[in-house]
């Protein structure tokens, strides 16, 4: 049994930093001994909350006591925070979006292999309920093979704070939430993209996207609708995904969602015509009860590990990395071809994505 316990110092005390002490806390062989923000108060609070506080990142960096270095500042300052803490031999985890262009995480990953150091990403809805869900029933195919995916997060709040509003930081919705949507879509299919369409929302008037509709076409056919709003009164579901056997609605994060599929034991049964507005239809008349099953979204089996519970064990060499830094530079190239079909109002084909 390996006894080495990991110190981890959180560079960016904020909102999210504060945060990962807590996911931490519960994890063995893992500590949070120290934090360093630029903001007076912030230091405050974290040596209210127990931990040491540093006066700048190179004090933290000539501490030979931190193991782990980890970057929950605003998305501008991930890269240069990462690459000097690899530089004084640290290993690092920093919070997504790892950095705003996809040739940044490139030296990033090169500074770690040059240092011997671990270098990850907190790409944490990877462990998501209603995306392992989602998962288990396409791997299981319960509605057959899964050829429309739409997934949705949904807010009336606008873009909250400062910094997520201005383009210098990285704001804008699609790194901040579509960072994480497109992250668990390229893990439900192993296929290439084939071709993107993107429109972006700036009804609020901030110099960044407070909102957007991606349309994605993969290689073997599979189409996804991935949105976030920031002005939905309104919400569509979470996930709405159609198989060839059924579909699957998930419409909030307290799972409320069904299964509907047709029966493989029963006949399929003609369904009966219906009044539709000032019409009748049999076309669009539900599916017949007889031929078909309802059931609620069922909890998905447990993944093996939780994110940190990784980080240890592959510190330890017992593990690989479960987020991968190729996938995490898979999402940015994604994301950088969705602002270049956003901005020249074009279907984007013939990717190599
Ligand atoms: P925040 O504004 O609440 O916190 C950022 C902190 O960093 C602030 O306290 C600020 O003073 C500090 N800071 C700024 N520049 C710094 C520097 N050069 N050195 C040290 N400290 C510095 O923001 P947040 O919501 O905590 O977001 C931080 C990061 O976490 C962002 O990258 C964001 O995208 C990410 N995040 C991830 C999730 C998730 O679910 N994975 C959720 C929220 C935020």
């Amino acid at each position: 049994m390996d006894k080495t316990i990991y110190r981890v110092a959180i560079v960016g005390y904020g909102g999210m930093g504060s945060y990962h002490a807590h996911l931490i806390e519960p994890v063995d062989q893992i500590e949070v001994t120290g934090a360093y923000d630029v903001v007076p108060y912030r230091m405050e609070l974290a040596a209210a909350a127990g931990f040491k506080s540093y006066e700048s990142l190179d004090a933290v960096l000539a501490d030979v006591s931190v193991d782990v270095v980890l970057v929950a500042t605003p998305n501008d300052v991930h890269k240069e925070i990462a690459i000097k803490a690899l530089q004084a031999g640290k290993h690092v985890i920093c919070e997504k979006p790892v950095t705003i262009h996809s040739a940044d995480l490139l030296e990033i990953v090169e500074a770690a292999k040059q240092a011997g150091k671990i270098f990850t990403v907190h790409q944490n809805r990877r462990w998501d309920e209603d995306f392992l869900i989602v998962k288990h029933i396409a791997e299981t195919k319960q509605i057959g093979e899964v050829f429309r995916i739409e997934s949705r997060v949904q807010g009336a709040n606008g873009i909250p704070g400062d910094w997520r509003q201005l383009k210098a930081y990285g704001g804008g919705m699609l790194l901040d939430w579509g960072v994480h949507l497109l992250d668990q879509l390229l893990l439900l299919t192993d296929s290439k993209i084939d071709s993107v369409a993107a429109e972006f929302s700036t009804i609020l008037g901030t110099e960044v996207d407070d909102g957007f509709t991606a349309h994605i076409r993969f290689r073997d056919e599979l189409i996804a609708v991935i949105e976030v709003g920031t002005t939905n009164y309104v919400t569509l579901p979470r996930w709405y995904v159609k198989g060839t056997e059924g579909t699957v609605v998930i419409r909030d994060w307290e799972l409320n969602g069904e299964v509907v599929r047709s029966n493989p034991d029963v006949a399929r049964v003609e369904p009966k015509p219906i009044q539709a507005g000032q019409g009748l239809t049999k076309t669009m008349a539900p599916p017949s009860e007889e031929s078909t099953l309802r059931f609620p979204v069922e909890k998905a089996p447990a993944p093996a590990q939780t994110f940190y519970q990784n980080f240890v064990a592959t510190l330890n060499g017992h593990s690989s990395q479960i987020v991968k830094n190729e996938e995490v530079y898979r999402v940015l190239r994604l994301i950088e071809t969705l602002f270049e079909a956003g901005e020249k109002r074009e279907v984007l084909k013939d990717l190599d994505l």
